[in-house]
């Protein structure tokens, strides 16, 4: 069949261009990300034999192979796993799936520094390309184990790729890499050099559990010598801890994270006994931009006896710690195990409680020891984590152990729960929080005023779950959780110089205008009361302490839901003169009619001021278009 030529997809286009004038300082990574394809091959055809899923396959001496050619300048890596058919070859090499790209490109291009852009690299798997910033062609051949014709794939990497089937191949995947010329400024080494390969396999790639092979060069004779294995294949995770290195931790890390960064922090665990495991997993020091996304991926890999046998096995780690990655080896497992036996193993349901409890302690640990650390961690994984204290009573007393929120006290400084319980007042009668889209609309909401005035302290919750958790979680230290802009609110009247009596005096007088608003308002609120939270405004709109909020509902309804819309209460400042004022013409007047519309407006005013919008739009706009033509 001849060859044909198609075109890369845009994106797929602008990263290559990326990979060939490179933004990436260390060209060496080319090699780990091809060695940690070829390894993941090799793990897959392993795992097909092992469920005989690749009958005809010959499985005894599964290996990775670098060949290198100083004459023609050329670079092989080739692999006898898996392999890729036709169609898997346009897919999987041709275009981009990754959705966040179009994202990356963009940020990538608004970021001038070459640190920068190397962090940004890293966050998408843009392994193979990589391949590119070393060489000026790269020709690909496979051949999918099963399958009887191979496929090359060839491209400069310049907009278009060509593709041919072909007869010959053997099975599995090879990837030459045509060499630019050594250009030391550039970083470019010279990868026809045998040192230089070995230092860099050594170094990025030791612990892969194939082994990798420099294939000899020819001698003159023609003869040549004995393949020399270049990694010690020892799992990191079976090593006595004290050998292995945190730089070889790390190159574990970018193997399975596909991340190219550092991660925050390695944690290891092992198990004795009846049920023996090693884990080996990694918070990374940066949320995947897909985190909240449906098909997010997650990252713990379950192997049994060294042997892999899943990519993201959820039953490990509950959804809200999906962010770790790393890997957990089990001995006691039969290598046949499927999803459905881990889902009822109780030795599995054991591990994935001490799992969740170790990543938990080890946060809590860098709350100490690490501040800095603890604050990157809370910052990039607090919004997931918090899904913990809605769906894991177990741990939710470990979860508040660790959580810090913004609050009014300090712009900067976010607090624990455990430290607005030591500032609480003498008589507070909770821990006061306040549910918003951002601390600039929170802090502005009339529910704050008293709480300013007051210099009471109130926790400013901006992310979506926040929402959630508050009503599920209810109390912490046995100090009720208590929403600012839900219920009644007493932040003790003396310190205002309004007593009881005071109090007392000031409902009778408001007495007829609350009833009457009540009932007039009647369609779109359940009450209207005084208010004990305003100091400036006129009036608010508060929810009762069980309904959902409004964001709540919302929520809910994005999420398909019926809920029924629950009326809120409107709540007036008795010391606020337009209030004091239509108390009085209440009193006064007989014709009501532009009483009503004032109590409208009010109320409209009250939902503006939390961010909200009135009922009827146009009508709130003639309503105010008149007055002001009459003030005029
Ligand atoms: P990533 O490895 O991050 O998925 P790559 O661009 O490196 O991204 O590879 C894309 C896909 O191509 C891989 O997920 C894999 O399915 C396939 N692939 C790459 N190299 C090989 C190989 N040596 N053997 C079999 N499949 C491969």
């Amino acid at each position: 069949m001849p060859s044909e030529t198609f075109e890369f997809q845009v994106e797929a286009r602008q990263l290559l261009q990326l990979m060939i004038h490179s933004v990436y300082s260390n060209k060496d990574v080319f090699l780990r990300e091809l060695v940690s394809n070829a390894s993941d091959a090799l793990d897959k055809l392993r795992l097909a034999a092992l469920r005989d899923e690749a009958p005809d396959v010959d499985v005894t001496d599964l290996h990775i192979e670098i060949d290198i050619d100083k004459e023609a300048r050329t670079l092989t890596v080739r692999d006898n796993g898996i392999g890729m058919s036709y169609d898997e070859v346009t897919q999987l090499i041709g275009t981009i799936a990754n959705s966040g790209t179009a994202k990356f490109l963009q940020e990538l291009r608004e970021t001038k520094d070459a640190a920068g852009a190397d962090g940004l690299i890293g966050q998408f798997g843009v392994g193979f390309y990589s391949g590119f910033m070393v060489a000026d062609e790269v020709t690909l051949v496979t051949r999918r184990a099963g399958e009887t014709q191979g496929t090359r794939w060839t491209s400069r990497g310049e907009g278009t790729y060509t593709l041919e089937k072909v007869d010959e191949a053997p099975q599995g995947t090879s990837v030459t890499l045509h060499l630019k010329p050594a250009d030391s400024e550039n970083q470019l080494h010279d990868y026809t050099s045998a040192w230089k390969v070995k230092e860099i396999v050594k170094r990025y790639s030791d612990f892969i559990t194939w082994p990798i092979r420099l294939v000899p060069e020819a001698g003159d004779d023609g003869d040549s010598g004995e393949a020399e294995t270049l990694n010690s294949m020892k799992a990191l995770w079976a090593r006595p801890r004290d050998e292995v290195s945190d730089d070889e931790y790390h190159e574990l890390y970018k193997h399975i994270s596909h991340d190219w960064r550092e991660p925050l922090e390695t944690i290891r665990l092992q198990a004795e006994g009846a049920f023996e495991y090693q884990a080996l997993l990694f918070v990374p020091a940066h949320a995947p931009h897909d985190l909240f996304t449906q098909g997010y991926q997650r990252g713990v890999q379950l192997y049994v006896k060294r042997v892999f046998i899943m990519d993201d096995c959820e039953e490990l780690l509950p959804p809200y710690l999906r962010f770790v990655k790393g890997v957990v080896d089990a001995q006691d497992l039969s290598l046949n195990v499927s999803r459905e036996i881990l889902q009822q193993d109780r030795h599995i349901r054991m591990m994935r409680r001490r799992l969740t409890k170790k990543v938990l302690s080890t946060v809590k640990d860098l709350m100490s020891s690490a501040p800095e650390r603890y604050t990157t961690f809370w910052r990039e994984f607090g919004p997931v984590l918090k899904e913990g204290l809605v769906t894991d009573s177990e741990n939710r007393d470990a979860i508040l152990a660790v959580a810090s929120f913004a609050s009014t006290r300090d712009a900067e400084e976010p607090t624990t729960l455990a430290k607005y319980v030591e500032r609480m007042k003498d008589g507070q009668d909770g821990i006061y929080f306040m549910t918003g889209e951002s601390r600039q609309a929170i802090e502005n909401s009339p529910h704050m005023e008293a709480f300013r005035a007051k210099g009471v302290e109130v926790l400013l919750l901006t992310d979506p779950v926040d929402e959630v958790w508050v009503d599920a979680v209810g109390e912490y230290e046995g100090k009720r959780l208590r929403s600012v802009a839900k219920g009644e609110i007493d932040l003790g009247g003396e310190e205002d110089g309004k007593d009881g009596a005071e109090k007392e005096r000031q409902s009778e007088e408001y007495a007829g205008l609350l009833g009457w608003m009540t009932e007039h308002l009647g369609e779109d609120v359940k009450e209207v009361r005084l208010s004990s939270r305003l100091t400036v405004s006129p009036a608010c709109v508060v929810s009762d302490a069980h309904d959902l909020t409004p964001a709540l509902e919302n929520m809910y309804r994005a999420m398909g839901q019926e809920v029924p819309r629950s009326k809120r209460i409107l709540e007036l400042n008795p010391e606020h003169q337009l209030v004091k004022t239509l108390n009085r013409a209440y009193t006064e007047r007989e014709d009501r009619t532009e009483l009503t519309e004032t109590a409208e407006l009010l109320h409209a005013l009250a939902v503006l001021s939390e961010g909200g919008r009135p009922k009827e739009p146009a009508r709130f706009v003639k309503l105010v278009a008149d007055r002001m033509e009459r003030t005029l």
